[in-house]
């Protein structure tokens, strides 16, 4: 079995990418997150969360798994 794990550009966790696992495409990729409150925030502005390095700045009120 092959597990792959991905990170979660919302929060930064570590994600494993399975099926059941909620993610969104974007100019071709496949993003992977920890929920779907961080997959919710990704789509509202996916540039904030790829053009940064790594996790937004002071984004820790939201994340269902903080
Ligand atoms: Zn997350």
């Amino acid at each position: 079995m092959t597990k792959t794990a991905t990170k979660d550009p919302v929060c930064g966790m570590s994600v494993e990418m399975t099926a059941d696992r909620a993610t969104s495409n974007y100019k071709g990729e496949t993003y992977y997150f920890c929920c779907s409150g961080c997959k919710g925030k990704f789509d509202q502005a996916p540039d904030q969360y790829l053009s940064g390095s790594g996790p937004a700045k002071s984004d820790k009120s939201g994340c269902c798994c903080g």
